[in-house]
């Protein structure tokens, strides 16, 4: 068991908090306190990319379907042998059904799983001679390519940013540091678009996915080796003395 700390860190509230009604004010305060955030996720992490293994487009495209509900570390168990055994969508485009739920069995939802890899294989070969499309409009009616994995296909793979990928982690942090007060990953891609540098949506995504794993973590947040401590309200959270 990690031993508690003792520090005596005290959390400096911004002077700004966020709107109950769900409004987002670009206050000077708010202006800052978001520039002070994405100063500090990029002095600790400073190179960031997306933790699912893939070599191409495609690849990314079906690691990420695979990857809802799931975590990344269980995806990239599986995907080597996926792509081992259909290496292009036109191979995946004629894959049997049962014989790809077998190898997406761990994951979770594997029958559907397994129906939007084909859905989308054959979504590329059909309407796109078999290359990943490089515009949102293009991959959302692929089976199984909701606007999240647009997003992070485009913006991993493109550099393309065409939003804010809002995972669990993003969901989550995002709130406790009191840039929106949203529920729905769609909405809070809204207030995320409207309050972040068009060009930090990427990266920001990526690197509060690498802090939700490392330093806060959702059932045991170590808020005091945090170095957003003084810029999180850390909304619903016990106080710093009952956090390890
Ligand atoms: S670990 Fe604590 S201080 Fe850091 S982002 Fe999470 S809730 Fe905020």
């Amino acid at each position: 068991m990690q031993k508690r700390k003792s520090s005596k860190r005290v959390v400096v509230e911004p002077k700004t908090k966020p709107s109950q009604s769900g409004i987002v004010s670009l206050q000077d305060d708010q202006k800052k306190q978001v520039r002070n955030i994405l100063r500090i996720l990029k002095k600790k992490y400073p190179v960031v990319e997306c933790a699912l293994l893939h070599k191409n487009a495609y690849e990314l495209l079906a690691a990420t379907i695979l990857s809802a509900q799931c975590t990344d570390a269980r995806v990239n168990k599986v995907t080597p042998g996926l792509f081992e055994r259909y290496p292009t969508p036109e191979d995946l485009a004629l894959g049997k059904q049962l014989e790809i739920e077998k190898i997406v069995h761990s994951l979770g939802f594997f029958r559907a799983k397994a129906a939007s890899l084909i859905g989308m294989a054959n979504g590329l070969v059909d309407s796109h001679d078999g290359e990943v499309p490089e515009s949102l409009e293009e991959l959302i009616v692929l089976p199984g390519v909701g606007r999240k994995t647009a997003n992070v296909v485009l913006g991993t793979w493109f550099g393309i940013a065409t939003g804010v990928v809002v995972d669990t982690h993003v969901r989550r942090i995002s709130r406790l540091l009191g840039l929106t007060v949203k529920n729905q990953p769609e909405k809070i891609e809204q207030d995320l678009m409207e309050i972040l540098p068009r060009n930090q949506w990427i990266n920001y995504s990526h690197r509060l996915i690498f802090l939700g794993r490392e330093i806060c973590i959702a059932r045991r947040p170590r808020c005091n080796q945090c170095p957003l401590l003084k810029y999180c309200f850390r909304s619903g959270l016990p106080g710093l003395d009952k956090i390890r």
